[in-house]
């Protein structure tokens, strides 16, 4: 009988991540603007962040827990990262210790020189690569996936660097937007499914990549394109070239970067995240009418959907619920205690204007459920007549493992309990949830059942797009597990 998982080569961390990534190169004192773009991307991960510079001949790193504001604004931290090329990580472990060995960019010093690597997302078949390399000698220093990725360039039998790192990336599964760096000159590149989103700028000479638009409207730089799925963009001495060494699929990037994870002011796929959050509000409004006096967003990820409900429904829109900017995340408490207490400082009712009233309330998603208990509890006690909540994504029953975090399955409320009974759970007067495809329509997609679908939307339908080789052996390990205790 097992009595530890031996697939569990992370060992208290997690290797599922939230993450942002941010590339200069091409700029003097490309660091600064490095920093910049961090703070614009600091929801994409709150936990530590990262950065890595270039001079031309040494490379600098400082690499620290917390905010980008208070690590990176200081100039005993910037001074020394100097050089026209950088690239940088923000960074939110799911659960466990988060280690400083964990914070990224990881760097390394290979046969080739030295290479760093700022990664978002999360290979799905991280923990086999890492035992096979292992068993052949390899000595992790850190517990992230994306470490694996670095043993796998240094093990490739390729001669040019380029090529063991398309060897290195033929040989994962999963998700990730890179930006590396070497004494060469910067890659950025995205799996073939184009899972997580990477785009490029320009701001002067200096080329810039970004896991979001919002980060080049911050350093000033034009947005250029996006990197396409399954591509890699090469920039050496202000020469960009461009390389294609997948063979090509259709590409499924996350749908929950539009319900959630962006921020609105982004423009993705060529979409603005903001029209595409209205739009669902609206499609649900659609779908779910209820009659009512006010739509009253969850503050701030349900404000947008909350816009489009009112505006499609005639209902007024009013600020019922306000939020204290100064806690962060829900999700970033750790324990559940925590989080409860974190969900009651972080939202206050609007006790004027909601008593008495019919409210609908609107949020992006229900995960654990924890949110919106509370929320309706304080609206009901804020003297609201009814709670309607409306949610603009449809049930979250699976788990993510493509770089969102997301609890086990079996902590997703929506995985245990239908609608009926998850409102019952929330003691709200009714709930309803976006359809699939209505997310689809207010995309300006044809209906998921009539398409091979244009998104990985696996956390609404468990349809993942790769394989799950980690997540397969652990289930099969568990399998054996339980067999070989009955057979004891
Ligand atoms: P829960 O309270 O567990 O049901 O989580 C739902 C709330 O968390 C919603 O208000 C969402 O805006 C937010 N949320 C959803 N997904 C995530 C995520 N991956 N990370 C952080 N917050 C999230």
């Amino acid at each position: 009988m097992f009595t530890t998982n031996p697939f569990d080569v992370a060992d208290g961390d997690k290797l599922r991540e939230e993450c942002g990534v941010f590339g200069v190169a091409g700029a003097a004192d490309a660091a600064r603007l490095v920093a910049l773009g961090l703070h614009a991307l600091q929801h994409r991960g709150q936990e530590a962040a990262g950065i890595t510079s270039f001079d031309g001949v040494d490379f600098h790193t400082h690499r620290a827990m917390g905010h980008v504001a208070g690590n990176f604004d200081r100039e005993d931290v910037m001074v020394p990262l100097r050089g026209h090329v950088a690239c940088g990580h923000v960074r939110y472990s799911t659960t466990g210790e988060t280690a400083l060995r964990n914070v990224q960019p990881l760097y390394a010093d290979l046969a080739s020189g030295g290479f760093a690597i700022s990664h978002n997302g999360n290979i799905s078949n991280a923990m086999r690569l890492r035992r096979d390399l292992v068993r052949n000698g390899s000595i992790f220093q850190s517990t992230s996936d994306t470490e694996t990725i670095i043993h796998l360039v240094a093990m490739s039998k390729y001669r040019t660097f380029l090529d063991k790192f398309i060897d290195a990336l033929k040989q994962v599964e999963g998700a990730y937007s890179l930006i590396v760096m070497t004494p060469e000159g910067m890659i950025a590149c995205r799996d073939p499914l184009g899972i997580r989103p990477l785009v490029m700028g320009k701001v002067g000479e200096a080329i810039i990549f970004a896991s979001e638009t919002v980060a080049l409207d911050v350093v000033g730089a034009a947005f250029v394109r996006e990197i396409e799925p399954g591509e890699l963009v090469i920039v050496k001495g202000g020469e960009i070239s461009s390389h294609h060494p997948f063979a090509p699929i259709s590409p499924r990037p996350c749908i929950f970067e539009h319900v959630y994870f962006s921020r609105p002011d982004s423009i993705a796929g060529g979409r603005s995240i903001y029209t595409v959050r209205k739009a669902i509000g609206a499609q649900l409004a659609i779908e779910s009418p209820v009659d009512a006096d006010l739509v009253i967003p969850v503050p701030d990820s349900g404000t947008p959907a909350a816009i489009g409900y009112a505006q499609q429904s005639g209902i007024p829109f009013e600020l019922g619920i306000i939020r204290s900017h100064y806690v962060g995340r829900t999700f970033i408490q750790p324990t559940n205690e925590v989080r409860h207490l974190g969900v009651k400082l972080k939202h206050n009712a609007n006790r004027a204007l909601i008593e008495g009233k019919r409210v609908i309330l609107i949020d992006d998603s229900i995960v654990r459920g924890t949110t919106s208990l509370k929320i309706v509890q304080m609206m009901r006690d804020a003297g609201a007549a009814e709670v309607h909540m409306r949610i603009a994504s449809p049930p979250t029953r699976h788990s993510c493992y493509y770089g969102v975090d997301t609890p086990e399955r079996a902590k997703l409320l929506a995985h245990s309990k239908n609608v009926a009974e998850m409102n019952a759970y929330i003691h709200a007067d009714s709930l309803a949830f976006v359809s699939i495809d209505g997310l689809y329509k207010a995309l300006g997609e044809p209906c998921r059942a009539d398409i091979r679908p244009s998104h990985c939307d696996a956390c609404f339908t468990g349809d993942y797009p790769t394989s799950l080789t980690d997540q397969d052996e652990v289930a099969s390990v568990d399998q054996f597990a339980l067999l070989a205790e009955r057979v004891v």
